[in-house]
């Protein structure tokens, strides 16, 4: 089907799928019942652009926190809902745009019935949100791929909301592995038009999560699958939201972002390269500067390497000459070098 083909759906204030971009997602580290940290943590993700942020709900504290904590918020709410159905009607009735619930883990056909009632009074949306080790239990131990497992699990869940008129629907259908992953997606993609959020679950940290998301997520996006993203990190949540960011920008789908070219840096180099980098790439995307700028090693080659760059600086020994279309501007001392190119941003 591809992206432009999926059903669109309302969360609140968004909508997602059709020609929409794709949106960034990610979730509170913090229990929900914490009202405050989590209002804080969902307003710092917005302002590095997430556009959903998804909340757990563990008890009716949680559930009941949801009201307090939409009130002071600008995107839509999405609650996490396992075993008790009870909760995902509370928290919709507290003002949950969306509540994603695991088919390994909500069964009954008369609580589903009861969560599909109260979401179409309050026009919200449902994810099925399947993950390899949730499956629907008649999948569990077969012999059939992971992937298959995942699809069917899916296809089987979302015919009860079909049949009982409800169409508002997200599926995800996250492996730990990225391979799995990307052929759930790919086939659940071939065969239905329902939004698909994508994500490898349970990813890890650091660049070990970031690499095996992006294994698998590169490839959806560029095929045109994939209306929500969300690069599950083990950590803070802001850093799930850039580095989502960051991919969609190199995929060419988040045309307004920074770009920082920075060099390897080899025996050449006399200079501290990386802090540097870093220190400019921190600032741009703090300030919404979506400028190129090259941080090379040297002269020798880094000028004209980084000639594509709206500004740069290449390093000598202890000094950085700023240049701009691959001429000079002016020498720098290392010390000056980030004051310097910021008045050039
Ligand atoms: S730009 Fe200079 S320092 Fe950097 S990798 Fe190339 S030759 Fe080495």
């Amino acid at each position: 089907m591809g992206r432009v083909n999926t059903k669109k759906i309302n969360i609140g204030n968004i909508t997602i799928g059709g020609e929409n971009k794709v949106l960034i997602q990610s979730m509170c580290n913090i229990k929900t019942s914490n009202i405050n940290d989590v209002i804080k943590q969902i307003n710092d993700c917005t302002f590095y652009d997430a556009s959903l942020m998804r909340v757990s709900v563990l008890d009716f504290e949680d559930a009941k926190a949801i009201k307090e904590i939409v009130k002071n918020i600008k995107i839509p709410l999405v609650a996490d809902i396992h075993f008790n159905y009870k909760l995902a009607i509370e928290a919709i009735k507290n003002g949950a745009k969306k509540i994603r619930i695991n088919p390994g883990n909500l069964t009954n056909l008369d609580e589903l019935k009861e969560i599909i009632k109260c979401a179409k009074e309050y026009k919200v949306a449902i994810r099925i949100g399947i993950n390899s080790g949730s499956l629907n239990k008649k999948y569990v131990g077969n012999d059939e791929p992971e992937y298959l497992n995942l699809v069917n699990s899916a296809l089987d869940y979302i015919k009860i909301f079909e049949e009982n008129e409800f169409f508002d629907i997200v599926v995800s259908l996250k492996s730990s592995n990225p391979i799995e992953t990307f052929k759930a997606y790919t086939y659940f993609d071939s065969i239905s038009n329902y939004p698909l959020h994508i994500g490898v679950t349970e990813s890890g940290f650091d660049e070990v999560g970031i690499i095996r998301s992006v294994s698998a997520l590169s490839p959806l996006l560029l095929n045109g699958i994939g209306d929500t993203i969300r690069i599950s990190l083990s950590g803070d949540p802001i850093k799930e939201v850039i580095t989502c960011k960051r991919l969609l920008h190199d995929l060419g789908l988040y045309p307004n972002y920074p770009t920082i070219i920075c060099c390897p840096t080899c025996g050449r180099c006399q200079v501290d390269v990386k802090p540097l980098a870093k220190k400019i790439l921190d600032y741009m995307e703090q300030n919404n500067i979506y400028k190129t700028v090259a941080v090379m090693g040297c002269v020798v080659n880094g000028i004209g390497e980084g000639k594509n760059a709206d500004i740069g600086l290449a390093g000598g020994n202890g000094f950085f000459i700023l240049f701009k279309n691959g001429q000079e501007i002016k020498k720098v001392s290392q010390e000056e070098a980030f004051d310097e190119l910021i008045k050039y941003l």
